[in-house]
């Protein structure tokens, strides 16, 4: 494992970064026993910086670090990251009281890095007048954080002055291959660098898009290259190739893809990319700009929507109908499911009811309601309407609830 400095403290990371929001699960909830052997055993292999936030595994990530995940110490072989939801505190005292039922849940005397979940342009101007200052400041002073940060998905504009906002010693932000111009940016990375924060990486494959399903043309391009790697792993070497960055996370569940990513974090220094990748990369983000209609990432923070759409689901097969050969394919997946034919439960994107909840919590500020009308046009019609309720009734599945709330 390679490590890079914090100039802000002079915490050595590591290059790779343990995520907790997609830890493996077993009948819907995190199956405690595999996660713990994958989180320690990358622990062993020099992974030291473990994230987590409240909301992640419906506030069980939290719970399954501080009862097994970090235990036999391994707590203090790390530093442990989390984060505050802003975005519902009200007050001084809720932020307080968060910090400290955070504390227990992860059974720590202290967290290592503190950030403000999920911050935009906008969300300082709110969080001053109820106190942010005062709670970071009384917090470090007590010890109970360490250092403070707060993760961006707002505007590039706005990046810079939240960085001057406060002495912050990093901040994490969504950088990949697609992103470089997006939110904070590159412009972003630089200049919370230079101010000599350590930059946390999230996002990396942008939420698996960039290797799911890679685009026939896309793949072509990685192959044209002398050294064969996966999309993936030029993805991450592209990252770790900016000196500025310290840090990726991935929030990892299987076993294969914690060992390549280790591998790879073993092995990538800053400006280590030859001219000819670099232009392989910018040929590959121009096939998917060409090709991706919304940038969408698969957060869910838009969930849960009252008419019961599972908007990430929506928009993923409104782009795999732009970026691959199987449109017919992608049109019955996507029906079978919003149809209802394998739940039972119709979620249409033409459902919508436009009241614009979901629009709110976007960190990628995608006009979902105006989407949801864009794709019910593409991807749905009378007809395929009254196939799936003909399917449905053939399966004898009665819808178990209907996306329209009464009234
Ligand atoms: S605007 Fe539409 S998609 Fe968004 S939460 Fe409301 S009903 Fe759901
Ligand atoms: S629509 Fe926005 S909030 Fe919802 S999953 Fe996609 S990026 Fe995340």
């Amino acid at each position: 494992m390679l490590y890079r400095e914090i100039p802000s403290n002079k915490d050595k990371i590591s290059l790779l970064g343990y995520g907790c929001m997609r830890l493996p699960q077993k009948a819907g909830l995190i199956d405690s026993k595999k996660a713990e052997t994958q989180l320690k055993g990358a622990i062993d292999r020099g992974v030291n910086y473990v994230d987590t936030a409240m909301p992640y595994h419906n506030g069980q990530s939290e719970i399954f670090l501080g009862k097994t995940g970090l235990t036999g110490g391994y707590r203090d072989k790390i530093k442990l990251a989390t984060k505050l939801p802003q975005y519902q505190v009200k007050s001084q005292k809720e932020m307080e009281a968060t910090l400290d039922r955070q504390l227990k849940r992860l059974k720590t005397d202290r967290i290592d890095y503190y950030l403000l979940h999920t911050m935009d342009h906008t969300a300082w101007d709110r969080l001053l007048p109820l106190g942010i200052i005062d709670f970071l400041d009384k917090a470090k002073a007590d010890g109970k954080i360490i250092n403070a940060g707060f993760s961006y998905h707002g505007v590039t504009s706005g990046f810079p002055k939240l960085v001057d906002a406060y002495p912050w010693e990093f901040a994490q932000i969504q950088y990949n291959i697609l992103d470089e111009y997006n939110q904070a940016g590159k412009a972003g990375l630089e200049y919370a660098a230079s101010k000599g924060l350590g930059v946390i990486i999230m996002e990396p494959l942008r939420g698996g898009q960039l290797v799911k399903k890679v685009p026939k043309e896309a793949l072509k391009i990685w192959d044209s290259l002398d050294e064969k790697k996966s999309p993936a792993e030029w993805a991450l070497r592209w990252i770790w190739n900016h000196k500025e960055v310290t840090c990726v996370l991935s929030g990892m569940n299987v076993d294969e893809h914690i060992d390549e990513n280790i591998r790879i974090a073993s092995e990538c220094t800053p400006n280590s990319l030859d001219k000819k990748t670099l232009n392989a990369v910018a040929e590959v983000k121009t096939v998917y700009d060409n090709l991706m209609k919304i940038g969408c990432t698969g957060c869910r923070y838009c969930l849960p929507c009252p008419a019961g759409i599972d908007i990430p689901f929506v928009f993923e097969h409104y782009n795999n109908l732009h970026m691959f050969d199987n449109k017919l394919e992608t049109r019955f997946l996507y029906a079978t499911r919003v149809g209802g034919l394998t739940s039972g439960s119709k979620t249409w994107a033409s459902d919508c009811i436009k009241c614009g909840k979901c629009e709110k919590h976007c960190p990628q500020d995608l006009p979902i309601p105006d989407l949801m009308e864009k794709v019910s046009h593409k991807m749905e019609g009378p007809l395929m309407k009254a196939t799936m309720a003909a399917g449905r009734v053939f399966l004898r599945k009665k819808p178990v609830k209907e996306s329209r709330p009464a009234g």
